[in-house]
């Protein structure tokens, strides 16, 4: 393990990320190219990022981080794994597109089936919300119904039908997150509060749905399991109501089960979207399902969607290597070390005497300043993200880099071993002693 540099100062150094993001706020709308990345949720300036590798990254201006973020989450081996460098350039150099058929991406979708034998058939697109949103077409074709039910909370990319919040926790007529989302359009997606089956029930049972979407477990407002039972009951209300059950797996898939959420609920759902893991930091995101809905997308179905560089073969190697690299016991050992780290800031808190709940499933984790454990968005809401925020940044002074915000799930992957989780507690149990001397002004 490398010596962290600045764990005692607890001190960085910053004018050359300072510099380079005052240039990048002259070229992108906050200097960034997707919205969280600007540390809007925690306040200060972001870092910007030189290069990765196995559990570590370092900034333009030398510090060095244990990471937590993993490029919010795909890169399940750590960064700059040698098994996907290697496939990228013996790959590459037969052409990075063609926009032809090639055998790498029957190879990806052959392994993705293995271990998700529901997804019969699929259809390799960029990014999950165009996997997301092209679920929802086919949802609305195969059904012949308009509307659309989500969770308050969860995130299924940024398709102007998916940018929608709920009203407090009851059903109510979709009202546009975003200025420039249709209301004619919003006004289709229903949303209600994540866990809560009585309200999908009378949702059903009042509007006829396309879909029922959901991230079997939440990772985009903090970290949330569903309630015993939750799983079961939306695949029932959807067989009862002719609605599909479409698992958002961008995040789960390949995390918090070797086989993803239907291994871990034992509930298969018709539609699954992956992302994230499936391309092992390539862009790479998938659609599918059982073979008789999946055919309604062109060319064999009238329902189209479509990529110029759908399936590539650069990203279907970074895919096939990652998900190869990744066996049961790779997966068995990830979640062995972050059941650790959980463990382990359960009893940093503690020792604190601070309000506190953890969890985790597979690889995915997450944390609340918070006693009780959090069952819904409006829950989540009332942990202490003040805290939080000090927390986060007295991390980073510390050579940790936790998720900047306090709703966002953390990840774990192959390249953090003992040395990096212990260093981590430590680094942590010293971030939130200083949080808790801090005072709120701060930031
Ligand atoms: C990240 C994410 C998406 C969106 O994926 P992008 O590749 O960022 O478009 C959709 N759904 C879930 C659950 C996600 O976590």
């Amino acid at each position: 393990m490398t010596a962290p540099t600045f764990t005692d100062s607890a001190k960085l150094t910053t004018a050359r990320s300072a510099e380079i993001m005052a240039r990048a706020r002259t070229r992108f709308p906050g200097g960034v190219n997707s919205p969280v990345r600007a540390f809007g949720g925690v306040g200060g300036e972001p870092f910007v990022v030189a290069r990765g590798e196995g559990a570590r990254i370092w900034d333009v201006d030398g510090n060095e981080y244990i990471d937590y973020v993993l490029s919010w989450g795909p890169l399940v081996l750590g960064h700059a794994p040698p098994v996907v460098l290697e496939a990228l350039q013996r790959v590459m150099k037969n052409g990075t597109s063609f926009g032809i058929p090639t055998g790498l991406e029957v190879e990806l979708a052959d392994r993705i089936a293995q271990r998700m034998p529901h997804l019969e058939m699929m259809r390799f697109v960029s990014s999950g919300t165009e996997a997301a949103m092209s679920i929802a077409r086919l949802a609305r074709a195969v059904t012949g119904r308009d509307h659309l039910l989500k969770f308050d909370g969860c995130y299924h990319g940024h398709a102007d039908s998916f940018l929608v919040k709920a009203g407090s926790g009851v059903a109510t007529l979709g009202l546009p997150n975003s200025p420039g989302v249709p209301d004619a359009l919003a006004e289709l997606t229903l949303t209600c509060a994540y866990n809560d089956l009585e309200a999908v029930e009378r949702i059903a049972r009042q509007v006829p749905l396309a879909a029922i979407l959901i991230e079997p477990i939440v990772g985009n407002s903090g970290y949330i399991e569903p309630l015993p039972g939750f799983m079961e009951g939306l695949r029932r209300i959807a067989d009862e109501t002719g609605a599909l059950l479409v698992f958002d797996e961008v995040m789960t898939g390949f995390r918090i089960a070797f086989g993803g959420a239907r291994e871990r609920f034992g509930v298969t759902p018709d539609l699954t979207a992956l992302g994230k893991v499936i391309g092992g930091g390539l862009p790479v995101a998938a659609y599918g399902g059982r073979r008789e809905l999946m055919e309604r997308v062109a060319p064999t179905g009238p329902v189209y969607q479509a990529g110029t560089l759908s399936g590539n073969p650069l990203a279907m190697a970074g895919g096939l290597a990652t998900l190869g690299a990744l066996t049961q016991d790779v997966h068995d050992g990830i979640t062995a070390q972050t059941a650790r780290l959980v463990q382990g800031m359960r009893d940093m808190a503690a020792r604190h005497g601070v309000p506190f709940s953890a969890s985790h499933s597979g690889s995915m984790w997450g944390f609340f300043f918070r006693e009780d454990t959090v069952t819904n968005f409006d829950e989540a809401k009332t942990a202490d993200t003040e805290l939080f925020k000090r927390f986060f940044h007295a991390a980073r002074a510390r050579g940790v880099y936790l998720a900047p915000s306090a709703f966002e799930a953390g990840f774990m992957s192959a390249a953090h071993g003992d040395a990096e989780i212990d260093a981590t507690l430590d680094r942590l149990d010293s971030a939130l002693g200083a949080a808790l001397n801090t005072s709120a002004s701060r930031n």
